[in-house]
């Protein structure tokens, strides 16, 4: 009887019309692009992520395989660099030998971000500003980290982007950084667009969007590569959370004003290993 009385209360349920799905996440486009005061014409992106790979990093590829997006990775190669722990572990210090899975699991989803057809380009092996490195250590740095990202990196030649992009912006005066990437066979790649991400004042809200929007729409707007972070280089394996837990809520803004491409759109010198 109880049974039934339920079954009975749950028919006006049952009878409802079939409601179409709204997805929630999905913008009014008219008004984002009166927002932010967007060309009519959309504009041209890729999204780039420095410092990893992290621990957020597999949350940032979820995104991008949902969204088909073909990101630009630029890897610290200390962060995949698994022999630094190997002979302490293997002398049973423990917290090398958990360094050492870390430092496994971050390697396999670099593997992912291969498989997932990302382009993959160097950070250098440590996040130093290059234009103040001796010599030696300048080119040890950069040489290093293509050895240790030799079997990822994915396309030929090799892309990099100095930390900070010091020695990029500021070539002119300290020429040695840029001649450095040169010389070890990379092509350096800047940005014409920054999320301001690193930055905690903005890890608030949608200010980082607004960063973004901000720079592709205002005036005549701005295409290319923009920066963001998916690692924290002063840390082993904590990331930039912010940004990989909102990455999802913001592409399908950015999508109103813009088309997402991946790195070889504009550079065209550039060939897929
Ligand atoms: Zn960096």
């Amino acid at each position: 009887m109880k049974l039934l009385k339920m079954w009975i209360g749950l028919l006006p349920l049952l009878s409802l019309p079939l409601m179409p799905v709204v997805n929630a996440a999905q913008p009014n486009c008219a008004k984002v692009k009166a927002t932010y005061q967007c060309p009519d014409v959309k504009k041209k992106i890729n999204l780039s992520f420095d410092d990893g790979i992290s621990d957020v990093t597999p949350k940032v590829l979820d995104v991008l395989k949902r969204e088909k997006i073909q990101g630009t990775f630029f890897i610290l190669g200390n962060k995949v660099d698994c022999s630094l722990y190997e002979n302490s572990c293997k002398q049973g210090n423990e917290a090398a030998c958990k360094s050492l899975n870390l430092c496994k699991q971050r390697v396999s989803t670099l593997n992912r971000m291969k498989r997932e057809g990302h382009t993959i380009g160097s950070h250098s092996y440590h996040h130093d500003r290059h234009s103040e490195l001796p010599a030696t250590k300048l080119q040890w740095n950069i040489q290093k980290s293509k050895i240790i990202l030799a079997d990822h990196l994915t396309t030929e030649p090799a892309v990099f982007r100095l930390p900070f992009g010091d020695g990029w912006f500021n070539q002119k005066a300290k020429p040695q950084a840029m001649e450095a990437v040169k010389r070890n066979g990379f092509e350096h790649i800047g940005w014409e667009m920054t999320a301001y991400d690193w930055n905690v004042d903005y890890q608030n809200g949608d200010k980082i969007l607004d960063n973004v929007m901000n720079q592709m729409c205002s005036g005549k707007g701005r295409q290319g590569v923009v920066v963001f972070h998916d690692g924290d280089f002063e840390k082993e394996h904590e990331g930039r959370a912010f940004t990989a837990n909102n990455l999802a809520r913001w592409i399908p803004t950015i999508r109103c004003a813009a088309d997402f491409v991946p790195l070889t759109f504009f550079k065209k010198k550039l060939r897929v290993k």
